[in-house]
């Protein structure tokens, strides 16, 4: 099981969390995977930003909140005679952490090895908590440190798994433990390269640590505890009729969360393809709530949801010389995207004129600009290629659901739907699965589009 952000968020949150637990041992052997206590990512990050700006005050002080609501937790969560030993750990954290920060300070820059390690430290602190808390309820327990056990390739701040050695250390390290009834409490998001370099997985990336936690350990389910009832099909922020999916398949969540939908990381499904391990979306404030099932394979075809992303940005490209291939221009263009290490979440291209637009997520834009500026530096300062066309003024929504190829029709009354409003479409990518119609609208419309596509589809209406 794994608990987000939210689910290890005070005290009592990590009290339900054990009954949680509890409960689960009553038929599995569990071993769990934490998230940081909500927002202590965000301010560990911070405090790193406040360090490399020298600014020594800032980091203080940020370091003190953080202390403070951990040793407040612990106090709450734990009897006293347990408290002293803990507080001791939380401290040596700090102290961990201050060390790394006090480093950034002096170097007035963040070396990205130095981040992952520092920001790691917010799982070490609520998996010693998490972990303290099971054993003063009668769980025996172990907090573990994912970089013993995950072990990935050297891309700091979004590293990959190296499925066959954390295999391995998981039947070394986990197995033993949970043979013998001790439930181990692992970090989520951090793990370590083969020689010991910490890394992590990216924002967000306590899902994919419990996936490949759970391939690794060949276990039978995997839940992730949220604080929503599950995978919906939008937004209710956005659609308040929107309804919660019973099932999704593999491949829906992955298309979903990739296109915005905040319940998973979008990486958490691949290490769990292989064996075909069931995924349960759970809310830990709602526990009676049925969750959403993710399976290999599910009956019941068409749009299932309707995502949207509206940070996001459209940037076109046109050769302005018959001289440049296209194709060539697409390929060099893709690589220096992938040097700087950007997810292209649509791509189209049709005109004859061999112009071509992507669409990327707007804090991604400078990165991006600044490495397709060096690979067609000559191109640009020929005038070969016109000047790169950046449009924030964007939204993306895409609609998900297995073999809406099924569906005849079904694109022509989505557009149908977003047109009637008024919006305008801007760029359209389908791929051949027909998994998902990706649509980029004028960001002030997509609010209304998602709204009317939902209503279009009926998504919000139970279908299985
Ligand atoms: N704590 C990490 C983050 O905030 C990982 C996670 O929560 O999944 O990004
Ligand atoms: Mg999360």
């Amino acid at each position: 099981m794994k608990f987000g952000g939210t689910s290890m968020g005070s005290a009592d949150r990590m009290r339900i969390a054990a009954q949680i637990c509890a409960d689960a041992r009553k038929q599995f052997s569990v071993a769990i995977v934490v998230s940081a206590m909500s927002k202590v990512t965000d301010l560990l990050l911070s405090t790193l930003r406040a360090a490399e700006e020298g600014d020594h005050e800032g980091v203080k002080e940020n370091i003190r909140i953080i202390e403070k609501r951990h040793n407040e937790t612990c106090r709450e969560l734990l009897p006293e005679s347990r408290q002293e030993s803990v507080l001791a750990s939380i401290h040596a954290l700090i102290e961990e952490f201050e060390r790394l920060s006090s480093g950034i300070l002096m170097l007035a820059e963040r070396p990205p090895r130095s981040v992952d390690e520092a920001l790691a430290i917010g799982e070490r602190l609520s998996a010693t908590l998490m972990s303290a808390c099971l054993d003063s309820s009668g769980i025996p327990s172990i907090a573990v440190n994912a970089r013993d056990v995950v072990v990935t390739d050297g891309i700091f701040g979004n590293a990959s798994p190296l499925m066959d050695h954390t295999r391995e250390r998981a039947a070394r390290i986990l197995l033993p433990k949970l043979n013998s009834g001790t439930l181990p409490v692992i970090t989520g998001f951090n793990g370590a390269t083969l020689d010991g370099k910490p890394t992590t997985l990216g924002r967000g990336g306590s899902d994919f640590s419990a996936s490949i936690l759970a391939s690794a350990l060949d276990a039978k389910e995997l839940w992730i505890w949220t604080d929503v009832d599950g995978i919906m099909s939008a937004d209710p922020r956005l659609v308040p009729d929107a309804a919660v999916l019973d099932i999704v398949t593999y491949r829906e969540a992955a298309e979903l969360a990739y296109n915005g939908a905040k319940v998973l990381h979008p990486r958490t499904i691949a290490p769990l393809v292989e064996k075909g391990i069931p995924v349960w979306s759970k809310n830990s404030f709602n526990i009676p709530a049925p969750g959403t099932k993710i399976v290999p394979h599910a009956e019941g075809y068409g749009p299932r949801a309707v995502t949207s992303m509206a940070n996001v940005a459209l940037i076109s490209i046109e050769p302005a010389s018959p001289a440049i291939q296209g194709t060539m221009l697409m390929g060099r263009v893709l690589e220096a995207l992938g040097r700087a290490n950007t997810e292209v979440l649509a791509f189209t291209s049709s005109s004859y004129r061999q112009s071509f637009c992507f669409l990327i997520r707007k804090d991604e834009v400078d990165a991006s600009l600044e490495s397709l500026k060096a690979e067609l530096s000559l191109e640009l300062a020929h005038e070969y290629v016109h000047p790169i066309e950046v449009d924030d003024n964007v939204g993306l929504l895409a609609v998900v659901g297995e073999g809406m190829a099924g569906h005849p029709g079904l694109a022509g009354r989505v557009f149908t739907a977003i047109s009637a409003l008024q919006v305008n479409i801007i760029a359209i990518a389908q791929g051949s699965s027909e998994l998902t119609i990706s649509i980029v609208v004028r960001r002030d419309g997509l609010e209304r589009a998602v709204k009317a596509v939902h209503a279009e589809c009926k998504m919000g209406v139970a279908k299985s």
